[in-house]
């Protein structure tokens, strides 16, 4: 069975008006997550003032936790963001929120917003409560089975990506709706997922994914413009130990289309191919051997305790 079916199954989802069997942390209080509430007022609701961050849990262990964590400080920085715990404290509610409902295959996610105002409604953020909260769901894949087999079949919509000189990129933010339109684009059009270009027409990213292509035997990312994937650092790694030279740099909307192999990466799917874009069938219209043997390696690095960090469930 694919990795993909394994973790579908042992995590079945709940219907729409079932459980989640997810908790959460807010305020200092964990509830069920059907349970967790933000206020109407918070700055995060209302502005998209906030960042997140979202953690793989497999088979009990996070996976690359620490770059993570540095990923949601940094945000919290450049932000002005301040949260109630240190990372140590974090990490604990982190454990948590996976130990208590017991879940071995989850994502654990962190979010902190500007928060809530004094009632003054003062409009100075640096008046503003900042809140955290930390939540757990059960591991879901990004894309179906099928999918992951023949490969996703992409759009590449004509809404750029918000530029990187409006809202920074690399601060993991809600600020989706360039995004939004993106996939409705896409959708009408038939394909499965959206890519968006930037205003020069060279591509960025994904909703959740960035996108590698290979071409004569060497891998690019783009470079700017891109949330800072844990993904993406992975890939690079692995090209690394398995002599693919690899690197970041522009990928212009041809350079996708006739690529010898492309695929995205992401931490809720790993390493899936790209076999079609705006109709245009890439390489021969399935995942080839590179894009194959980096989401094996990728998921076999899951069990590697130099990427992983176990976590105790107790008894
Ligand atoms: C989360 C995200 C990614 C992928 O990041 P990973 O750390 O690899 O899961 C890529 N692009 C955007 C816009 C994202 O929000």
């Amino acid at each position: 069975m694919s990795v993909a079916a394994e973790l579908n199954q042992d995590n079945a989802l709940p219907t729409i008006e079932g459980e989640i069997p997810g908790i959460a942390w807010v305020n200092g209080e964990f509830c069920p997550l059907s349970e967790a509430k933000v206020s109407l007022l918070d700055w995060g609701f209302l502005r998209g003032d906030c960042t997140y961050d979202v953690i793989c849990v497999y088979k009990g262990a996070f996976f690359r936790l620490e770059d993570h964590l540095d990923r949601f400080l940094a945000s919290l920085d450049k932000l002005q963001l301040q949260m109630p715990f240190d990372r140590h404290g974090l990490t604990e509610v982190m454990v948590e929120c996976v130990r208590r409902p017991g879940l071995r295959d989850a994502f654990v996610k962190l979010v902190c917003t500007r928060g809530l105002q004094p009632p003054t409604f003062s409009r100075n953020p640096r008046d503003a409560l900042n809140q955290m909260f930390v939540y757990s769901v059960p591991y879901t894949f990004f894309m179906t089975d099928e999918q992951r087999e023949r490969g996703m079949h992409i759009h590449v919509a004509s809404t750029p990506r918000i530029p990187p000189e409006c809202i920074d990129p690399t601060i993991k933010n809600y600020n989706r709706l360039d995004f939004v339109s993106g996939i409705f684009e896409a959708y009408d059009a038939g394909a499965d997922q959206v890519i968006l270009p930037d205003q020069y027409g060279n591509i960025t990213e994904g909703l959740g994914f960035n996108v590698f292509v290979i071409k004569d035997g060497r891998a690019t990312s783009p470079g700017e413009g891109v949330l800072e994937g844990v993904t993406r650092k992975s890939v690079l790694e692995l090209c690394e130990e398995i002599g693919i030279p690899a690197g970041l740099g522009t990928v212009s909307i041809d350079d996708l289309l006739y690529a010898d192999e492309a695929f995205l990466c992401t931490g809720a799917g790993g390493v899936v191919g790209i076999t079609e874009v705006n109709g245009h069938v890439i390489a021969n219209g399935m995942p080839r051997e590179t894009t194959r043997r980096l989401d094996a390696l990728y998921w076999a690095k899951h069990e590697d305790p130099a990427w992983i960090t176990s976590i105790d469930y107790g008894s």
